[in-house]
């Protein structure tokens, strides 16, 4: 398999390793991770790093209060139950996302986006962000757009290229409201992607002003 070409930048990495980002992006790592064994290298040594400095730390005495309130939220942690998972789900979906998925990519409920794109939900996070995937038909095209927020993208079948290169299997993608781009899925196969936004896509193109209402709405 080849290994992805675009990582997560080191803070994102850091940030996932001391536990401390949103559920959607972190949910964008461990998909990464999953297809990266450079970053999974690098993640290990942040967790080692992040054990010694915790041990260099000096403990104060817990009041009381504090030791009941934990063994309060440990007990209530055991108590939860187990996160669904098919034991009939497709190998080649990430462990991160089985989950939300019962067998396989095709068994999901995919809304029409347009001739070329499919989407299915999959989660809101606490924070607004979308977590859905998107399915790309072969050399098929999304329109032209910006972003109000940030916008994650994990590429899990096949690959797609737009005005800065070529993304396959594994890559990590993010882009800003500054980013205008136009994704098209390669031609040899459809391209299946996790993508997380944190705001409405903006359409740049000329049925832009019908479309971003529409967008925009589904964020409310
Ligand atoms: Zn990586």
């Amino acid at each position: 398999m080849d290994k992805p070409q675009n990582h997560p930048f080191g803070e994102l990495l850091a940030a996932y390793s001391a536990g401390s980002l949103p559920l959607s992006q972190a949910l964008c790592i461990s998909a990464h991770l999953e297809h990266c064994d450079s970053c999974a290298r690098q993640l290990q040594h942040l967790n080692r790093v992040g054990t010694e400095l915790m041990q260099q730390l000096t403990p104060s005495k817990a009041s009381d209060e504090l030791k009941n309130r934990l063994l309060e939220r440990l007990d209530s942690l055991e108590a939860e139950t187990p996160r669904h998972e098919s034991a009939r789900v497709d190998s080649s979906i990430p462990r991160c996302l089985r989950q939300f998925v019962d067998s396989s990519y095709g068994g999901l409920r995919w809304k029409r986006i347009s001739a070329d794109i499919h989407s299915v939900e999959l989660c809101r996070d606490s924070n607004g962000a979308k977590v859905e995937l998107l399915k790309i038909k072969p050399g098929g095209s999304a329109t032209t757009h910006t972003h109000l927020g940030d916008e994650y993208t994990v590429i899990l079948e096949g690959s797609f290229s737009d005005e800065s290169g070529l993304y396959r299997k594994g890559d990590f993608v993010v882009k800003d409201k500054n980013d205008k781009h136009t994704p098209v899925a390669t031609r040899d196969s459809e391209c299946i992607c996790l993508a997380v936004t944190e705001g409405p896509i903006q359409f740049t193109g000329p049925i832009s002003r019908l479309l971003n209402p529409l967008i925009r709405r589904s964020y409310a």
